[in-house]
């Protein structure tokens, strides 16, 4: 059922059972009131006739029926019947309206001074009358035809105006919920025409602070985080291949150049060489990318192992120095840690090696010594890596921009690199809750610095 629909047919129901209830306590109240009203008229009636039968001595049952017949207070179908102490009738005001009266009736009158009861469609009364010498059992029997056609008259009225009310209600439950789910058709009419083509259109909103206003703006901020890493997602590709496609290229040229002719030895050795170091950083790349590729879905099984970050920093200065002769590595402690936990955090091992790696090779080729310094500190419940170098610095127009995949600075193009590596490294030390930061100055230096929480 349609949400509209369901709204009305809440508002309705429970608007009609509040008419309902109070129609009918209404109804029932006016209805007592008019019974006991009755009774009481008919009791005064019994009592006005015994007088005027026990006091006045010349009123005679003649005289006592005219009476009767004439007074103003007469009520419709009515008969009074008097019986004296002995069970004799001593009066009956009209012949024709029977009342069943029996030796029974008349006790219970007696005994209970007072009784009300319904024969037929007449309300009746008995009451013992005793006053001087008088000791009679009063009957008055009549029928309220007003009163009975006054309720019947409010029943009608209830009624109707219930089921006008009711009517109305319907009417103007359509109207509102229409009106008060007017703008979620509206954002839904919307945000059915955005599809993967589109991704940069929008919901409008009207900058009020109203739920539904809300919903649009949040739909809103979704899409942009939906059509950012959309963006990302089809840079990297692009980026991707045709980054994958540059080292690729050069192993392919240089396996040419190697078997276009017959090379010395040392040649071969070093084409083999650069052929295998461009295979590694590949190698590795591709590793990194699949291992953060499951990140995506499955973060907290990936980051299971403890790591000894000093450990793993001195193990990749090793893989780096036996790689490249060339560079050097200058690690050290700027306060010795006192335990083990203070240099361990947990994560997993391969993405924080890849991190490092990419830092430590990063400041040795961008530095002409090929020289990274790396110090490592702890303090409090922190552990801070430092790698710096006295390099070719990075312009402060890029430095923004050096994690983003596959950015590379102007100053550095002339060397080697996929520009993948920074924003891996980035994701990576995200995904461990870590921060890093980067200081540069042109044809001064970097420094990156890296802040974990240790365990
Ligand atoms: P790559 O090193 O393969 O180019 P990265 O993602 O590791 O890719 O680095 C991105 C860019 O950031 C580099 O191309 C370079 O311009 C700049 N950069 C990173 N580290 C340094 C550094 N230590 N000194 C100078 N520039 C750097």
């Amino acid at each position: 059922m349609k949400i509209r629909n369901r709204l009305t047919l809440l508002f309705s129901i429970i608007v009609a059972s509040i008419v309902f209830i109070f129609s009918f306590i209404t109804f029932v109240l006016y209805a007592d009131y008019r019974n006991d009203e009755f009774y009481k008229r008919l009791k005064d009636k019994a009592q006005t006739t015994a007088r005027l039968l026990a006091d006045v001595k010349e009123v005679d049952k003649d005289l006592l029926r005219i009476i009767d017949q004439n007074t103003i207070n007469e009520l419709y179908k009515e008969k009074v019947i008097i019986y004296d102490k002995d069970n004799d009738l001593i009066y009956s005001s009209i012949d024709d309206e029977v009342i069943s009266i029996n030796q029974k009736l008349l006790n219970k009158v007696r005994q209970k001074k007072y009784i009300e009861y319904v024969e037929k469609e007449n309300e009746v009364i008995g009451l013992y009358y005793r006053e001087n010498k008088a000791d009679y059992v009063v009957f008055v029997s009549a029928f309220d035809k007003y009163g009975k056609k006054k309720l019947e008259n409010l029943m009608y009225f209830l009624g109707l105006s219930s089921l006008i009310s009711v009517l109305i209600t319907i009417a103007a439950g359509t109207f509102f919920a229409g009106r008060a789910i007017e703008p979620i058709i509206e954002i839904n009419k919307q945000v059915s025409t955005i599809t993967i083509d589109n991704l940069s259109s929008r919901v409008k909103t009207e900058g009020s602070k109203d739920e539904i206003d809300q919903l649009a703006q949040n739909f809103n901020q979704m899409l942009d985080r939906i059509e950012q890493s959309f963006k990302i997602q089809k840079s990297f590709i692009n980026n991707a291949s045709h980054e994958l496609r540059t080292p690729l290229a050069v192993i392919n040229s240089q396996l040419d150049v190697a078997l276009s002719q017959n090379r010395e030895k040392a040649e071969y050795l070093t084409i083999l060489k650069s052929l295998q170091e461009d295979a590694r950083k590949m190698t590795n790349l591709v590793n990194t990318m699949l291992v953060l590729a499951k990140s995506e879905e499955q973060q907290n099984d990936i980051l299971n192992d403890f790591i000894r970050v000093d450990e793993l920093i001195l193990s990749v200065q090793d893989e780096i120095v036996s790689l490249y002769s060339n560079y050097t590595v200058d690690f050290s402690y700027i306060s010795m840690p006192e335990n083990d936990s203070d240099m361990t955090i947990k994560g997993n091992e391969l993405l924080l090696r890849s991190a490092f790696t990419n830092l430590i090779e990063n400041a040795c080729k961008f530095s002409a010594k090929h020289q990274a310094k790396v110090r490592i500190n702890s303090e409090g419940e922190l552990l801070t890596v430092q790698i710096y170098d006295n390099g070719i610095g990075i312009p402060e127009e890029d430095i923004s921009r050096i994690f983003d995949p596959f950015y590379r600075a102007d100053n550095g193009r002339q060397i080697r690199g996929f520009g993948i590596g920074l924003s891996i490294t980035k994701r990576a030390i995200d995904l461990h809750k870590g921060r890093i930061t980067v200081k540069s100055e042109l044809n001064a230096g970097s420094t990156f610095t890296l802040v974990f929480k240790h365990v």
